[in-house]
């Protein structure tokens, strides 16, 4: 196979990746089924704090009870079937890591939030923090619409940051590959605000519905 025809291989699978159906005439990566699970969440369904079902758009009872920090979040995609195979493969496949921004851009703009001054990765590991997908999700965003970015985040045995006044009267964006019911948000939005952060958000690819 010459290299040509290999990227092209690679750029156009003969088969989804999900369900490796047999693609025919579309050049997507999922098949049409797959797709479907491609839509973005549609914000006013969900919790504006935790991002989970919910109706009347109000604060859930679960982040009610919660109390501390409530920080706006929310996630582009539920994690589940093709999704979740999208998210797995896109640590060998860096190419859909584009993909992943522009629903990440897309959601975004759905959501009508503010526009930020600073995009912050979340810190995915306690070492590495360089070309995770969550910060090179948060790179492709902050290049793709002009915004700088910091890697500002780092974790230790609680949440903190490099630096002091990096994010005075700032809104910033942290940015994350997986949103999961561990992420401890209120912690990320304690040190922003500490810092003196405007306003905080947090923005996910695709959110763990377990
Ligand atoms: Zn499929
Ligand atoms: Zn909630």
């Amino acid at each position: 196979m010459s290299i040509y025809s290999r990227g092209l291989h690679f750029l156009f699978p003969p088969l989804c990746l999900h369900c490796e159906v047999r693609m025919v005439k579309f050049p997507p990566l999922f098949c049409s089924h797959c797709s479907l699970f491609f839509n973005l969440i549609e914000p006013s369904t969900r919790c504006p704090y935790c991002f989970t079902e919910n109706e009347n758009r109000m604060r859930c009872l679960a982040c009610q009870k919660r109390g501390g920090v409530a920080l706006p979040t929310a996630a582009a995609l539920d994690h589940i079937g093709p999704v979740f195979t999208f998210v797995r493969k896109m640590k060998w496949m860096p190419y859909l890591i584009e993909a992943g921004v522009s629903l990440l851009i897309a959601q975004w703009i759905q959501l009508e939030w503010p526009l930020p001054d600073l995009i912050i990765p979340y810190p995915e590991g306690l070492w590495m923090q360089r070309g995770t997908i969550s910060a090179r999700l948060a790179q492709g965003f902050a290049r793709h619409e002009n915004l700088s970015y910091q890697p500002l985040l780092k974790r230790g045995e609680r949440m903190g940051l490099k630096g002091r006044g990096k994010v005075e009267g700032k809104r910033v964006l942290v940015i994350m590959n997986l949103l999961e019911a561990s992420t401890p948000l209120e912690e990320v939005a304690e040190v922003l605000l500490k810092d003196n952060a405007e306003g905080v958000y947090a923005l996910a690819l695709a959110r763990s519905i377990y």
